[in-house]
């Protein structure tokens, strides 16, 4: 016998009393099974936990399980220039080391190769002022472009000041990264840090992606995705998941979960297991409660 084409057959009973949201449903489901330890189900199969999402659902208290389920369901917006202050999403604002750092909930500071002077050693020693700051998560974005600002030279120089707080601070690296992929890498190799280095706005090919995963960076894909013919567009399905973030970066018209449909459509993942994806990451690289 055929069987029937749908999942949920087998709670047509559990669900008769009530039409049920299954969209929703499926969405949390993904995210129970990949998060059973925080949410209290390492206990139970698969069948039990949707068993037990129903009942809540349909029977229990849904305010209860919305309030267990969406911690998962949050956007990460690896790194933006704009506070967007929706409380779906957990971001990391780019903040000015010259700037009063005000409401935002998470921030990393460092110097952008287009922004170095003269006077950036001593803006750098600002870091360590802000070191106790909980809300700083990370130093950057910094990095090299070969495209603009000063001499590769230079910049080199200074990324590695900012290699120096990022170990010192136990701080992860948010990169900028523009014609400099190679030079990146081998500075990884060579200084093997422990905090982890992220890439943002990656937008470079297979095989680069390639090294740079030997070398265990994360990669936060942004704009670039919505061009079909990007590298980002392309590279992105053959990025382990466990490695991904995504931005918004400096567009302030371009919202976090937009980026995220792209990449679900891209990925063939449904978006709501892609916000359990990138939460777990969160939750790896980056020292929150
Ligand atoms: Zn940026």
């Amino acid at each position: 016998m055929k069987r029937p084409n749908t999942t949920y057959t087998n709670y047509t009973s559990l669900t008769s009393k009530k039409a049920f949201d299954y969209k929703r449903l499926n969405a949390f489901f993904i995210i129970a099974c990949s998060n059973k330890e925080t949410l209290g189900f390492e206990e139970y199969n698969s069948t039990q936990i949707k068993k037990r999402l129903i009942q809540f659902l349909q029977y229990l208290n849904p305010n209860s399980l919305s309030c267990r389920l969406n911690i998962m369901y949050m956007y990460i917006n690896l790194h933006t220039h704009h506070p967007s202050l929706n409380k779906n999403t957990i971001e990391i604002v780019n903040a000015d080391l010259n700037t009063p750092i005000t409401n935002t909930s998470y921030y990393s500071a460092g110097i952008h190769p287009w922004k170095i002077n003269e006077n950036s050693y001593e803006e750098l020693e600002q870091l360590e002022k802000l070191a106790n700051d909980q809300r700083l998560i990370a130093i950057g974005e910094c990095g090299l472009d070969k495209l603009m600002g000063p001499a590769i030279d230079k910049q080199i120089e200074l990324f590695k000041a900012q290699i120096y707080f990022s170990e010192k601070l136990h701080l992860p690296l948010i990169i900028h990264c523009v014609k400099a992929y190679s030079e990146i890498i081998k500075l990884k190799k060579d200084f093997a840090p422990n905090q982890h280095w992220v890439f943002h706005g990656f937008n470079a090919s297979k095989d680069t992606m390639e090294q740079a995963l030997k070398y265990g960076f994360y990669f936060s894909m942004g704009k670039t995705i919505f061009s079909d013919k990007s590298k980002a567009c392309r590279v992105l399905p053959d990025i382990p998941t466990d490695r991904l973030f995504f931005e918004t970066d400096d567009d302030p018209q371009l919202s976090i979960s937009s980026v995220y449909d792209k990449a679900s459509s891209i990925l063939k993942i449904d978006s709501a297991q892609l916000q359990s994806i990138t939460y777990n990451n969160f939750k790896c690289i980056f020292n929150v409660d």
